[in-house]
């Protein structure tokens, strides 16, 4: 038989598999691409008083009287913290959309405004103020994506993407990610629960074999990539130092630029681009 009428599936030789190459490298988004550990608790009231203020004004633009602002807040905040109680029971996400329209339908405001979607834009959530992305970041997305390396954000956040969006246009990083933006509140589940890492794989398309996940919580991040296979890369959190770790994890990094060096271990020639240029 020819080799041209052959129909056999080529099986690699024995022993001579290729060695597993990087494809992806999925992130965490807070505290481990954004810097927080500039941010205060009494910052964080004020700023979320200053957009449900945005809110009630929507309403009260749209028809709605809303005469207890005090109320609707404080609903709003009492619901939240309930909603991420329940919520890591089960790992299943919250949402602060659900939560905002129960809250505003506890203290009387009709169905006919509430639209999720208006009601968020109105929220205009944005950056924190004085907030950043930790300094390394720009430069190692850079190396990564002229290596060809895909890169994906995961994150726990119970905001949809579109409004942790906003935060990574206004930073400047947006672009480096057309591949994976994963919120839990999309998704509907927490990490670590498996069904978000292997939705950023599928939305990515690597393998976990072929994908190196990194962040800062040694639960959500660590035994969950690990669970589904990734090769895990621990960024302690200096706002919120873990004491105990439940899993090891692969590598740990003080910067980004740790983690390249721990790429070079495990797939030698990764920085290699197509034009054979070495970044
Ligand atoms: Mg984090």
């Amino acid at each position: 038989m020819s080799l041209a009428h052959n129909t056999e599936p080529i099986r690699p030789i024995k022993g001579s598999q290729s060695p597993i190459m990087l494809k992806a490298v999925l992130f965490d988004l807070d505290d481990t691409l954004i810097d927080w550990s500039p941010f205060s608790h009494d910052q964080w009231e004020s700023m979320e008083t200053r957009r449900l203020s945005r809110v009630i004004s929507h309403f009260r633009d749209s028809g709605h009287p809303l005469s207890d602002e005090h109320a609707f807040k404080s609903e709003f905040m009492l619901r939240t913290t309930k909603a991420w109680n329940e919520a890591s029971q089960y790992l299943r996400a919250p949402h602060i959309g659900n939560v905002m329209m129960e809250a505003a339908a506890a203290v009387g405001v009709p169905a006919s405004l509430l639209d999720t979607d208006t009601v968020m834009r109105a929220y205009d959530w944005n950056i924190a103020d004085g907030i950043g992305l930790f300094p390394e970041v720009p430069e190692v997305l850079g190396i990564l994506r002229d290596a060809g390396i895909k890169v994906g954000i995961v994150t726990n956040a119970y905001q949809p993407m579109w409004m942790r969006d906003v935060e990574l246009a206004t930073l400047g990083v947006l672009d480096y990610f057309p591949h994976c933006r994963i919120s839990a509140a999309d998704v509907g589940f927490l990490k670590p629960h498996p069904h978000i890492f292997e939705t950023a794989l599928a939305s990515i398309g690597t393998e976990a074999s072929e994908t190196v996940f990194v962040g800062d919580d040694p639960t959500a991040d660590m035994v969950g990539a690990k669970k589904v296979g990734m090769r895990a890369v621990y960024r302690p959190n200096v706002r919120r130092p873990h004491a105990e770790l439940e899993v090891t994890p692969d590598g740990t990094i003080t910067s980004l630029h740790d983690l390249l060096n721990l790429l070079d271990g495990w797939y030698p020639g990764w920085r290699k681009t197509s034009a054979g240029v070495t970044r």
